[in-house]
């Protein structure tokens, strides 16, 4: 039995497929305007985490994770320039190649952090005619209007609006500092968005209503209909996503298709940087590419989210990261000497293990299990079994050091060489120092009775 918290009903609840042993699941993926950063990725790997237990219960998981490459608006709501345009002035390329150049790093991302592909990733702009036909649907049902400026949605027509934020119309008003223009209501929002006169946009269509752009939200709603059918089983995305995003995909496939878009609601946490989130705006963000600079291994940084259950908020330090890479690098040591899996696991901890996942995917509890593995008393052949096992979901690639020597550089032999040199010597330091620059590379040395052992630190 597996249990998953549900936004929308703020409960963990059993997850009922709505095909037997199959799930279908839609992701919110990137704005493709700028390589995504570390938080974004917490994002994606929260995905990929309930993805692979969901596949190692045996389910059949069909995940959509959609590019979006128009419409998404700097303010988020209806303010703002779209984030493409941003990106067009500030590197004088066209949408077209700046969302292909992201769209290219972010897959790159995801390879280094071993997030596996979703099955499709339908982007927003190859999929305008599905968008202009879901907002003649949302018009034919009487949930659409016409300002200056664009079609917006009018939430006042849907009676369950913001049910899965829980927060009422007034009450975003009462919080708000939107100019609401010509809007009826203040959480009614743009479906197509008209281009203004004497615009420097490359991307624009014709539509019913005239040239425009789809809204950011209609694309989700639109694809996830086309390539999952509503209702499907699971939407995920970040917490940020819940109050207007989501609530209006929710409001979109209600207005249009009359069926909840999809069954449970999954939002992962912000991962903060000094407890405040990591976002591009605030400037304090980090990118893959920019912990492997730093001499970082990107499961290193998957190991550290992992330490965390995604519905609390990870706090980002140097030190905390060190640590996961420590961490890693001693089950990799560890492992260096199991032999091959053998046909049988340890039953008792993959049951654990599995508990721990099945739980709203407990991954702090997991790798506790992982640990208690590397401890347990059973022969090798059996820890390798079982661990390769937990690995469908942890994704380290474990396969890569378990039973494999170390495969150490010709430059660190060379210099450990040395060193035992200058210990035949007693130049104890030269010794030292060659040590200290082994170090500084990235291994240790040790003296035992077979000689001089090479570590990965
Ligand atoms: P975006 O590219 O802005 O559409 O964001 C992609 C995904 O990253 C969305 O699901 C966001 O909710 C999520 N996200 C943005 N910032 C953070 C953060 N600091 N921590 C975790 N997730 C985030
Ligand atoms: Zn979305």
């Amino acid at each position: 039995m597996i249990h998953l918290y549900n936004t929308l009903t703020r409960h963990k609840e059993e997850l009922k497929p709505i095909h037997e042993g199959k799930i279908g699941m839609y992701s919110c993926g990137p704005t493709v305007y700028w390589f995504a950063h570390i938080g974004n990725m917490r994002s994606f790997l929260f995905a990929d985490v309930l993805r692979r237990t969901l596949e190692l219960n045996g389910y059949e998981v069909k995940q959509v994770m959609n590019i979006t490459d128009v419409g998404h608006l700097t303010g988020d709501t209806d303010e703002g320039e779209d984030k493409m345009i941003v990106a067009m002035k500030r590197e004088g390329k066209s949408a077209y190649e700046i969302a292909e150049f992201y769209t290219g790093a972010f897959k790159k991302d995801l390879e280094a952090l071993n997030i596996k592909p979703a099955n499709i990733y339908p982007k927003a702009t190859d999929h305008i005619a599905e968008q202009i036909e879901m907002i003649e649907a949302l018009e034919k049902n009487g949930f659409t209007y016409q300002t200056g400026d664009g079609v917006y949605f009018d939430t006042s027509k849907l009676t369950d609006y913001g049910r899965l934020s829980g927060q009422k119309s007034q009450e975003k008003l009462a919080g708000a500092r939107v100019d609401m223009g010509e809007k009826r209501n203040v959480t009614d929002f743009a479906l197509w968005k008209f281009s203004a006169p004497g615009s420097d946009r490359d991307m624009e269509w014709e539509s019913p209503w005239g040239k425009g752009f789809p809204g950011w939200h209609i694309e989700c709603s639109a694809m996830s209909l086309k390539y999952l059918d509503v209702p499907f089983d699971i939407h995920t995305g970040g917490v940020d996503h819940i109050a207007v995003h989501h609530e209006n995909e929710i409001a979109q496939t209600m207005g249009a298709e009359g069926v909840l878009e999809a069954n449970i609601w999954m939002h992962n946490e912000f991962l903060t940087v000094d407890n405040g989130r990591m976002a591009k705006s605030l400037g304090n963000i980090y990118t893959v590419d920019e912990l492997v600079a730093k001499g970082y291994d990107p499961l290193a940084y998957r190991y550290f989210v992992l330490g965390g259950h995604y519905r609390s908020k990870l706090n980002f330090t140097f030190e905390a990261l060190h640590a996961a890479q420590n961490a890693l690098r001693k089950l990799r040591e560890t492992i260096r000497s199991w032999k091959t899996p053998g046909t049988i696991g340890c039953a008792d901890l993959e049951n654990e293990f599995l508990a721990a996942l099945n739980d709203d995917l407990g991954t702090p509890q997991a790798l506790a299990v992982v640990w208690k593995l590397i401890d347990v008393d059973l022969p090798t052949e059996v820890k390798a079994k079982t661990l390769l096992w937990m690995d469908r979901v942890l994704g380290l690639r474990f396969e890569e050091t378990l039973g494999h020597a170390l495969d150490v550089p010709q430059e660190i032999q060379q210099l450990v060489d040395a060193r035992e040199e200058a210990r035949k010597q007693k130049d104890w330091s030269h010794s030292d120092e060659l040590r200290a620059r082994i170090s500084e590379l990235g291994y240790s040395v040790e003296d035992t009775d077979q000689g001089p052992q090479i570590k990965q630190l």
